[in-house]
């Protein structure tokens, strides 16, 4: 029997497989920590707020005010979405008041900085985008050229997570 990945599942099987061999091998928290070695240094929800304020300043000017970005140690990523968030991490509010908030799930406070800057620019994205259609991936790529492969690797390091349980950029 095969390892079920779910959080690859949206990714070529010989994509799959290679993951699958990595994870089988234990080498999968040391893949990524060879090309991630360091953690983000946002260390608090105002931080995170001024992170995701100036994302949003240089990509998205125009697309409403958010009121507010906070780590928010009650979503958990769901496992089988095509995006990576959870219900509680789409923006709130409504487009006339243009009152959004951003909920980024607390496990991304410890991981390098690359990760939380995909989940914050899925989430900005989601301002104007409400689908994970093409236009949504689109403005993801607009902001963060990596985009992809940055939610690919986001998305190893929870296969890593549910595997093999221990946190890789623990906090200092
Ligand atoms: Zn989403």
């Amino acid at each position: 029997m095969t390892t079920d990945l779910p959080y690859l599942r949206s990714y070529a099987p010989s994509l799959q497989d290679q993951a699958r061999h990595v994870l089988g091998l234990g080498q999968l928290g040391a893949v990524l920590l060879r090309k991630y070695p360091q953690p983000h240094a946002v260390r608090s929800d105002k931080a995170l707020y001024d992170y995701a304020t100036e994302l949003k300043s240089r990509y998205l000017r125009n697309a409403g005010t958010v009121n507010k970005v906070v780590f928010d140690s009650k979503i958990h990523v769901v496992r089988h979405a095509l995006g990576l968030h959870t219900s509680v991490s789409r923006v709130q509010g409504n487009r006339l008041a243009a009152k959004h908030e951003i909920r980024i799930a607390a496990m991304f406070k410890q991981v390098p900085d690359e990760f939380l800057r995909m989940i914050v620019v899925h989430e900005l994205a989601h301002l104007r985008e409400k689908d994970h259609d093409k236009a949504f991936y689109q403005l993801c790529e607009h902001m963060e050229p990596q985009y992809h492969q940055y939610e690919l690797d986001v998305r190893l390091y929870l296969t890593h997570l549910e595997h093999a349980g221990e946190r890789l950029w623990a906090a200092q």
